[in-house]
């Protein structure tokens, strides 16, 4: 393509997606029109399905919606800066076993070409000198390629551990990627992730699932009385209590802030109204002691919403139905587990 045709198709892109930030009623900042830009240009298919399934849900879009989709597809700098640094040491490690391979081939050329030329005089060998200064040569040569041989093996070695290092790096990488830095639980990217590979897995093996919010009860009151970092410790207390009554491929994330949320495959809402009680009282149980006076702290309650997956209904569907759960539980009274059934599921006891 011309250099004129494709600046011509640039700017029919830019504008495209300008007008597509107007008719969303979107600020034209960079990390709007990044999201719009690689939709339009059909770029990142997981991109475009995010933006698909907001559509459908009919919320619309706004500067702090297309904030998040900006930050989960195109991540933090720390993030971008990390994969910009691998790609750099691959490619570092790679052109070197490259350049050693091509004067491997080379050399192994001239040393073919030594070893035929030597063939040929020996079949008509004129002089014991002569001879001996083909033999001279052929060491040399298979010395020269004996080093070069060994310098490949030796690239090739360096590089072999460049790439296990860096495979140790990505794996750690994507693990803190996943992590709640404070409690070290799963986080929300993680719990996204998890909850649609479980309730995929739910509705093709038609097995329950069933899903926990949990929320601290009055919190505020809680740091307030005893100052964010003791609040802190009340957080890795309660993600340390999950994870203590989950077991299998159950799973506890940090929801956000004082909510957390438990994923419970195949667990219906029986077992789930028991976990959730479970995690409950042995959380209400716990007594948390400063550290630096030694002094007991009140106990700590949490109120627990739970529901039942419906196969192919939305993911936002079935959270926001165990959000009422925790909504209810917290209206009732708090320190509770209320079962929200799904709309044509029989009510059952907590
Ligand atoms: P409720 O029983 O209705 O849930 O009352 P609450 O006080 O827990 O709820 P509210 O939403 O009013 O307050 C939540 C509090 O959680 C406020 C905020 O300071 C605290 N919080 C959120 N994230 C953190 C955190 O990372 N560390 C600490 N220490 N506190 C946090
Ligand atoms: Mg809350
Ligand atoms: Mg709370």
């Amino acid at each position: 393509m011309s250099s004129s045709s494709k600046s011509a198709q640039n700017r029919q892109v830019s504008e495209a997606v300008v007008a597509k930030l107007v008719e969303l009623d979107l600020q034209p900042t960079p990390e709007n029109y990044t999201v719009w830009y690689y939709d339009h240009i059909q770029a990142n298919p997981d991109l475009s399905k995010t933006l698909r399934l907001i559509e459908t849900q009919g919320k619309g879009f706004d500067d702090k919606i297309c904030g998040q989709v900006y930050e989960r597809f195109f991540g933090s700098d720390e993030q971008t800066r990390f994969i910009e640094e691998t790609c750099d040491r691959m490619e570092k490690s790679m052109s070197r076993i490259l350049s050693q391979m091509s004067s491997v081939s080379a050399g192994s050329d001239d040393y073919g070409e030594t070893l035929e030329g030597f063939q040929a005089q020996l079949a008509e060998p004129e002089s014991v000198s002569e001879v001996k200064t083909l033999v001279e040569q052929v060491l040399t040569e298979t010395r020269r390629m004996q080093d070069r041989t060994k310098e490949l093996e030796r690239a090739l070695d360096d590089s072999s551990k460049e790439l296990a290092s860096i495979s140790d790096h990505l794996v750690a990488a994507r693990q803190q990627a996943l992590t709640d830095s404070l409690t070290g639980i799963a986080n929300r990217r993680s719990f996204d992730d998890s909850l649609e590979l479980l309730t995929n897995e739910s509705a093709s093996e038609q097995e329950p699932l069933c899903l926990l919010l949990g929320d601290i009860d009055h919190f505020k009151a809680f740091n307030d009385t005893h100052g964010h970092r003791v609040g802190d410790q009340v957080l890795k207390q309660v993600a340390l209590t999950l994870e203590q009554c989950i077991k299998g491929r159950d799973v506890a994330a940090r929801y956000g802030g004082e909510e957390f949320a438990v994923i419970l495959p195949q667990t219906d809402m029986i077992g789930a109204g028991r976990v959730g009680d479970q995690i409950r009282k042995s959380i209400a149980n716990k007594r948390i002691r400063l550290k630096s006076s030694g002094q007991t702290l009140g106990a700590i309650t949490l109120s627990i919403g739970a529901t039942q997956y419906v196969p192919g209904e939305s993911l936002s569907a079935l959270i926001e139905r165990a959000d009422q759960g925790l909504y209810r539980a917290k209206n009732e009274g708090r320190n509770r587990t209320i079962i929200e059934p799904p709309p044509d599921a029989k009510p059952s006891a907590a």
